[in-house]
């Protein structure tokens, strides 16, 4: 890096300037909080990722088990109507397909937040709302976690910088 008063070259990691002896203490505790906000957001994106393929597998999977059901391949108790049971099946459909959707949002989410995109970091605060609800307890932990990243002031800052930089 270089001072930021005299222009020097001086080591990464060097506390004055040896030309000028400048403080360069805040230039690195800055450096440093960006490299953790980067890694942390990084983090965030994969988590969203890995929630979402889980999310979709069991959005597929709620979708199979209902055209099971409505297909009658499942055996139900003699005593429910088929009636009942294709309307069982039916909803389980239709839920396994609205979890696919879901899925597809927090895969969206957590792209968009790898890429810096401008609309993903509120969009990242949505999906990390909802998947208290709906992920628990595991996704407690990823809102947390997603709120003390994308609420904090160095991480808007930081991403704000970094999408800026992206869109040009
Ligand atoms: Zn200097």
């Amino acid at each position: 890096m270089f001072c930021t008063q005299c222009g020097n070259a001086v080591e990464q990691q060097a506390r004055f300037c040896s030309k000028c002896g400048k403080d360069l203490t805040p230039a690195l505790v800055n450096q440093e909080s960006k490299r953790d906000m980067s890694m942390h957001i990084n983090i965030l994106g994969w988590l969203l990722v890995g929630s979402a393929i889980l999310t979709g597998i069991g959005g597929l999977a709620a979708m199979l088990v209902g055209r099971l059901i409505e297909a009658r391949h499942i055996p139900l108790p003699p005593d429910v109507a088929f009636p009942v049971m294709h309307f069982a099946g039916g909803i389980t459909t239709i839920i396994g397909f609205a979890v696919l959707a879901v899925s597809c949002g927090i895969a969206a989410a957590g792209i968009g937040l790898l890429q810096y995109r401008s609309w993903a970091r509120v969009a990242a605060i949505v999906v990390s709302a909802l998947m208290i609800f709906h992920f628990f307890p595991f996704g407690v932990a990823i809102a947390i976690y997603a709120f003390w990243v994308l609420f904090s002031q160095e991480g808007q800052q930081y991403y704000r910088a970094r999408s800026a930089d992206t869109m040009a």
